[in-house]
């Protein structure tokens, strides 16, 4: 997984589901906590509302959930255009944001992995609706726990997985 990308998964996952207390936890709950984030990722201030932050993390949530890119074709519409630079050698059409903020810059990393075929590998745990992203070779993971041994001590998607061996068993 590149830098960028673990900005951005870092970012969708500033709200998260505890795995102790199943409670919802805000990590972005006020503006200074905002600060500190696009400080520690970023190495500069958000530039943009933690309610605008807020609500751009909460429309990438639910375009991963339900699969519909309807609202970030209108984001890109809004808040990008693209140059073609070169690149040794080669040109290429870059996404450049057109008022610097760090979802702008969040947004950048997302056509980025449009136009490198990577998005899909972007995900939401069905279970823990932990975001992740898949590395693994076909792409098709489904649960986050099934991408890293288990880090975080989730288990998710043991019991759909337990389903189909029954149903394969049993058959
Ligand atoms: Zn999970």
């Amino acid at each position: 997984m590149s830098t960028e990308t673990e900005k951005l998964v870092s970012f969708l996952n500033t709200w998260s589901v505890s795995n102790s207390t199943r409670q919802a936890q805000e990590v972005l709950h006020d503006e200074s906590a905002l600060v500190n984030f696009a400080m520690e990722h970023f190495q500069s201030d958000s530039g943009e509302s933690l309610h605008d932050a807020l609500s751009f993390r909460n429309l990438v949530r639910e375009m991963l959930k339900e699969h519909d890119f309807t609202v970030l074709n209108t984001l890109i519409d809004e808040q990008i255009k693209f140059e073609v630079h070169a690149i040794e050698n080669k040109y290429a059409l870059k996404p450049v944001a057109l008022k610097n903020s760090m979802t702008a810059n969040l947004l950048i990393i997302i056509v980025q992995l449009a136009q490198e075929q990577q998005l899909h590998r972007l995900k939401m745990c069905p279970d823990c609706q932990y975001v992740f992203f898949d590395e693994s070779k076909s792409g098709t993971k489904k649960w986050c726990s099934m991408t890293k041994q288990s880090e975080s001590g989730r288990a998710c998607g043991t019991i759909a997985k337990v389903r189909t061996y029954r149903q394969k068993n049993h058959s």
